[in-house]
């Protein structure tokens, strides 16, 4: 995998940002933003730290004794990071996560929210629109929390969560409510839908996508819906089947890209170089 920038470019001026997870190894991030930093005049680079849950205090004070742009939280830390954010803006509060810490400019670290205007961007980039759509949402974690706020506040008509576990969809009542997830009731929500976006993790390994829930069946879908999926590192059977079915998918890339945009504007102050960042994103996935 190439990288814009390395140990070679790195000075005495150049400003760091980092992503902060456990684990962490896998992460996108680096290439992402490292490319993004080589494509416009910010000396910055982009590092990946796997930070245990103890050690998460510390790694936040660290970033504001060295200076750091800001950081990128991924998996476990969204939660638990927001009681080390001085202030925490409205789309991270509803939601109840933070996916990026950025200094303000007094020098306060604000906790924010770019998974949810991330896929709404990706969204908007195929040509669709959430504007005045009927979205059903498989899955009640924490990306269906963003997913959900994403397109009510790009419009949809109505966002449903689709939850095995009803306790965990409570939340959902802030936009359209939550539906039990039954062979029963899936025929009546798949039915009226414009937009079916799969939030849970099953099809991220080839044996959960083979067990893919049957119920979910995409024959159900009027002609025109959208169907997404958060995965990005293979193609899930229920977009391959969407597809056969002639509908438009989208998969998780573009999320992780535009999340990885808006952050990066947050840090910069600068229109993020999202070609660039889509450039990195392909070479990452085929390397
Ligand atoms: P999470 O908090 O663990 O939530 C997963 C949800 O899926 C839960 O509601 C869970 O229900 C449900 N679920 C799991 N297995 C299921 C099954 N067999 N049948 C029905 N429901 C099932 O996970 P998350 O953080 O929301 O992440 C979900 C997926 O989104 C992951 O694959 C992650 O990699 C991806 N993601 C992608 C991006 C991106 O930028 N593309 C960003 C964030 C997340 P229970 O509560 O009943 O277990």
């Amino acid at each position: 995998m190439s990288t814009a920038k390395n140990i070679a470019g790195i000075s005495g001026e150049t400003r760091f940002a980092v992503v902060l997870g456990d684990p962490v190894r896998h992460s996108r991030s680096p290439a992402l933003h490292n490319a993004a930093f080589g494509a416009v005049a910010v000396d910055g680079a982009f590092l990946a730290c796997e930070v245990a849950p103890a050690e998460l205090g510390d790694a936040i004070a660290g970033l504001r004794a060295l200076g750091f742009l800001g950081a990128s939280i991924t998996v476990p830390h969204k939660q638990a990071v927001m009681q080390f954010c001085d202030r925490i803006d409205s789309v991270a509060e509803t939601i109840g996560a933070v996916n990026c810490l950025a200094f303000d400019q007094s020098g306060a670290l604000v906790g924010h929210n770019t998974d949810a205007g991330g896929f709404a961007d990706s969204l908007t980039e195929t040509g669709a629109t959430a504007q005045g759509k009927r979205v059903v949402l498989l899955g009640a974690g924490g990306a269906a929390r963003a997913v959900a706020a994403g397109m009510h506040d790009a419009g949809a008509s109505a966002v449903t969560v689709v939850a095995r576990t009803p306790s965990k969809a409570a939340w959902a009542d802030t936009y359209g409510g939550a539906s039990a997830w039954t062979a029963e009731s899936m025929p009546s929500l798949l039915g009226a839908c414009d937009l079916l976006v799969d939030c849970t993790p099953v099809a991220l390994t080839e044996s959960g996508d083979l067990a893919y829930p049957a119920e979910v069946d995409v024959g159900l879908l009027p002609s025109g819906c959208v169907v997404a999926s958060l995965i990005y590192h293979r193609k899930p059977g229920l977009l391959a089947a969407a597809e056969s079915r002639g509908l438009e998918t989208l998969d998780g890339a573009g999320m992780l890209v535009h999340q990885g945009a808006r952050a990066f504007e947050l840090w910069t102050g600068m229109a993020a170089p999202i070609d660039a960042m889509w450039r990195a994103m392909r070479s990452s996935l085929d390397g």
